[in-house]
């Protein structure tokens, strides 16, 4: 089986500066340092490293090909990602001293997707196979259409929230995953509790607390304390939770267990410095003492 993952590829431009730019502020960053990023190609990485065959399905400009080259250096399979002439998404982010930091995103290629694309991606799909998908790329309506009309799981990973992009695609997901700001939101948005969305599977985070796992058909929750680790960065502890769980589910795991190692590769995330590039294999994962 296989995971198509409909997601961004950013380039995450680090600055370090004395203190944050204020506005009119002409300002010299000390260094530089160049990062893969984006929640879509972490979520790729994550689940190949749990062993996953994963399509990644996105766009980048010509000034992303080494972004593309080190998501096939780490598994992923990067046929599906097209070269188009918009830029590729990124992140500039300056951090001062104290880690303080001030983020400026451009989605840029990441929503020049074409529905041909798409189309053409999801032919290769099988029923059975996981569609996957967050909320930085456009073309989300679109493909959790395709993905439900081809029998594919459709999964969502409410991130970054936005009340009418989740609204959009619920009535054609059977697993959804947010974290406990955004199952607030969502529940703002829709007056519903996550046991009481019309979804099958969803997972509720709470950082460093853990998770919760509802099946909604059977009415049944299940908590899951987070490992005790020493956090210095929890950047991408989400996306890589998100990676294992699929990658698990796509081996034919039970929920809990699949939820279990999730937490397991989370911890270890965020005892790391870095997103993409550090994400634990699922050797780190199963030998680690925790
Ligand atoms: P997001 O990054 O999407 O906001 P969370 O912060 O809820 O997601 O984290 C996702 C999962 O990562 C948690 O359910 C937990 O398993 C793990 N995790 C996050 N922070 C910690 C932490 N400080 N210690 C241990 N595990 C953590």
């Amino acid at each position: 089986m296989a995971i198509w993952n409909l997601g961004s590829i950013n380039a995450d431009m680090v600055y370090a500066v004395p203190h944050l730019p204020g506005p009119g502020e002409t300002l010299a960053a000390t260094e530089l340092s160049q990062f893969l990023g984006g929640k879509g190609a972490n979520m790729s990485v994550a689940a190949a490293r749990a062993g996953a065959h994963v399509c990644h399905i996105g766009a980048v400009g010509a000034d992303g090909r080494w972004a593309v080259d080190r998501l096939t250096e780490y598994g992923v399979d990067t046929r599906q990602i097209a070269e188009v002439s918009a830029p590729t998404g990124h992140a500039i982010i300056a951090v001062e001293a104290s880690g303080e930091n001030q983020i400026l995103l451009f989605a840029g290629a990441n929503h020049a997707i074409t529905t041909d694309q798409l189309g053409q991606a999801m032919s290769q799909a099988g029923a059975g196979d996981i569609l996957v998908l967050q909320n930085e790329t456009n073309a989300q309506v679109e493909a959790v259409k395709m993905g439900r009309e081809l029998g594919l799981k459709v999964c969502y990973a409410a991130a970054p929230f936005d009340a009418d992009a989740v609204q959009a695609v619920l009535p054609y997901l059977d697993f959804l995953i947010l974290n406990e700001v955004e199952a607030a939101q969502l529940q703002e948005a829709t007056g519903m509790a996550p046991q009481d969305l019309p979804v099958a599977q969803v997972i509720v985070t709470f950082g460093a607390d853990g998770a919760r796992y509802f099946d909604t058909n059977t009415g049944e929750n299940q908590v899951f304390p987070a490992f005790k680790v020493k956090a210095v960065d929890t950047t991408g502890a989400g996306d890589t939770f998100t990676g294992y769980v699929l990658a698990g589910m796509d081996r034919g795991l039970p929920m809990p267990q699949a939820i279990s190692q999730a937490m397991r590769a989370a911890a270890i995330m965020v005892t790391r410095h870095g997103t993409a590039d550090v994400i634990p294999d699922l050797k780190d994962v199963q030998d680690a003492i925790l």
